[in-house]
């Protein structure tokens, strides 16, 4: 028997709620559609089973990959042999106590900012559109439109390396751009906490719908992707320069540099991660090439 079956039969038997898939494809939980299957993948509905399928992994020696809503992640073709633990949607539980939000990390952006405007609470119509999870969000350090997790978190509830639970503030969390504490990938966040302000919700939502717009117009939501490809280099726009470079709808089997954000890569139908990666190699080498600035991928792949 493997590590994983061994976890399997363990989570069977203390956790018998707790839903797990085997062989699950992991094209179903990612936003680029890609990805072979997982060994094995935990679904937890909320946060005692989640900290119960944490602990139980780390008792058997096995690092979990853990994912949000997948909408930034490229996962390889052959799958992960890997125990995966998918936080959305299920541990999303919500609670509101004077201007602050505390949710647990499967809530999506979406969802919380809605939520938020129900209660009057100005701060996250910037993360509206952002089509992660809240755990996903505060490990990437996600923003949009002037806006940035860091401005709005301001504790994070988390188990660490050595499974641990710790309470840490916003600023422990040490956010830079697209980058956090979490970045690594060893801490699990179980819940955070967002401090927000007293605001009108017709203003609200109004705010929210314009920033929708702007990005329908813009962005190739059309299509799966994981949003941008590429973080922002230091004094440049990724899209900016592969346009410049004249990438626009360059191609590798299903994967294509978007016609309408170069930013993007998008899975035109059928894209494999193999051609994502492709298409990604041939960005960065052209992008260096004629202009020398090194471009970083901000779309995380594992295998
Ligand atoms: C159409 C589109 C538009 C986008 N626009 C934006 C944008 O405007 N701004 C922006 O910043 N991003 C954007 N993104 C990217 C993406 O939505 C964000 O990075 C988001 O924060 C990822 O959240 P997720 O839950 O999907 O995380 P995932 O993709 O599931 O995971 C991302 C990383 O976080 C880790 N992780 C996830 N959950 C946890 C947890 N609970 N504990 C510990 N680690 C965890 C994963 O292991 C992985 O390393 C866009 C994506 C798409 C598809």
């Amino acid at each position: 028997m493997t590590k994983l079956d061994h976890l399997a039969d363990r989570l069977q038997r203390e956790l018998p709620e707790l839903e797990l898939r085997q062989g699950e494809t992991m094209s179903r939980h990612t936003t680029f559609r890609v990805g072979g299957p997982a060994a094995l993948m935990a679904l937890p509905r909320n946060e005692e089973e989640l900290l119960g399928a944490a602990q139980a992994a780390r008792d058997g020696g096995i690092a979990p990959l853990l994912v949000g809503n997948g909408s930034n992640l490229l996962v390889d073709d052959q799958g992960v042999d890997a125990f995966v633990i998918k936080t959305a949607p299920g541990v999303s539980r919500v609670e509101a106590a004077g201007n602050t939000l505390r949710a647990g990390a499967g809530i999506s952006l979406a969802q919380l900012a809605v939520q938020a405007a129900k209660w009057s609470l100005t701060g996250l119509e910037f993360a509206h559109g952002i089509p992660g999870s809240l755990g996903g969000a505060v490990v990437m350090n996600a923003g949009a439109y002037g806006g940035e997790m860091c401005q709005v978190i301001v504790q994070v509830r988390a188990m660490d390396a050595q499974g641990r639970v710790r309470e840490l503030t916003g600023q422990d969390c040490t956010f830079s751009y697209r980058h956090s504490l979490f970045s690594r990938g060893d801490w699990l966040v179980l819940e955070a906490v967002v401090k927000l302000a007293p605001g009108d919700p017709a203003v609200i939502r109004a705010r929210m719908e314009e920033l929708m717009a702007r990005r329908k117009e813009k962005q190739p939501l059309e299509y799966p992707s994981a949003g941008s490809t590429f973080k922002r280099p230091q004094g440049h726009f990724a899209a900016a320069l592969i346009e410049q470079c004249g990438l626009k709808g360059l191609r590798v089997g299903g994967a294509q540099v978007s016609e309408k954000h170069a930013g993007f890569i998008i899975n035109t139908g059928g894209a494999t991660c193999r051609d994502i990666l492709t298409l990604m190699d041939q960005v960065r080498e052209r992008v260096f090439r004629e202009t020398g600035v090194e471009l970083e991928p901000e779309v995380k792949y594992v295998r």
